[in-house]
């Protein structure tokens, strides 16, 4: 970047120049995306100690016309910093509660738990109960089989406004996970305070639980600490047979990684 007098910076680096068109570029398809209907959800089994299925979390995935099925890694991000995340978060939410009221319906599935992820910016919208509420009411899903999944960061914002929101939708059956726990910097009487309902083990402990020490502590201080605060507790990545064994050794009875299945579209699960 060269500066052409003062406050005014002109960029003449073709890298630079590149990612930012890029950027620009996969916006616009977002944005295309987002009207087209091309983002759809995957469906993850989250299952109990014996192994039975007791829900789903929602993991989103783009279905773009040349660019094929896109990762929430590659455009999350891009969709939080540029507001696109809210309506996005709405087609979410909406396509996972009509799920949800279509597992309702059989008796194979009609007690499983839907989680859905919830960015930043979506739960500090001032009508994030509003749009909650809302895509219950117009499903027909049940509260009680909705749960969202937060994250230590996006709640350290605005603590009281957080609490409030998660209240609300509480009294009216929603239930609260703190996902990617251990990974942020919550004070235990921080995490005291929050009206949750589970603690999801981060996979980056879960990984090495076996072979790391350090990893194995943590993973077993959340599981001690969400027992101390009447909260579940759910191991995220798990991917063999040893490191269930050893998370459920040490207290954790829920569980959700490749072991069981990977994501999939709802008829395949
Ligand atoms: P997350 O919420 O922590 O989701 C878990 C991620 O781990 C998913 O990646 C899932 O496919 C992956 N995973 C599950 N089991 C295993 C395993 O055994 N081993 C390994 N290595 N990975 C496993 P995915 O689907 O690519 O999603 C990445 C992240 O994108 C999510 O992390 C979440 O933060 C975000 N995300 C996904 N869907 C949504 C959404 O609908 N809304 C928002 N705001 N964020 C979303
Ligand atoms: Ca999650
Ligand atoms: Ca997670
Ligand atoms: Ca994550």
């Amino acid at each position: 970047a060269k500066a052409q007098g003062r406050n005014t910076l002109c960029f003449f680096d073709p890298a630079m120049q590149a990612a930012a068109s890029a950027r620009s570029a996969l916006e616009g398809d977002i944005r295309l995306g987002i009207e087209r209907n091309e983002f759809l959800l995957h469906y993850q089994p989250v299952v109990n100690a014996a192994g039975h299925r007791m829900g789903v979390e929602a993991l989103v995935r783009w279905h773009h016309p040349q660019r094929g099925m896109v990762s929430p890694g590659e455009f999350i991000p891009l969709a939080e910093q540029t507001g696109l995340i809210l309506p996005l978060g709405q087609q979410v939410l909406r396509m996972a509660c009509t799920q949800l009221a279509q597992w309702s319906q059989q008796p194979d599935t009609c007690d499983w738990t839907v989680a859905v992820n919830v960015s930043a910016q979506e739960f500090r919208h001032p009508d994030f109960v509003k749009r909650v509420l809302d895509a219950l009411r117009e499903s027909g899903a049940n509260a009680h089989q909705l749960k969202i999944e937060l994250t230590e960061s996006l709640l350290l914002q605005d603590v009281e406004d957080g609490i409030a929101k998660m209240r609300a939708l509480r009294e009216q059956g929603v239930g609260f996970s703190l996902d990617d726990f251990g990974t942020g910097y919550s004070s235990l009487s921080y995490l005291k305070r929050l009206p949750l309902d589970q603690l999801k083990i981060d996979q980056s402990f879960v990984r090495d639980v076996l072979t790391d020490p350090n990893d194995a502590a943590i993973a077993c201080t959340i599981v001690t600490l969400a027992q101390s605060l009447g909260l579940d507790v759910v191991a995220e990545g798990v991917e063999t047979e040893g490191q269930r064994e050893f998370l459920l050794r040490n207290g954790c009875h829920q569980f959700q990684g490749y072991l069981f299945g990977r994501p999939v579209p709802a008829d395949q699960l």
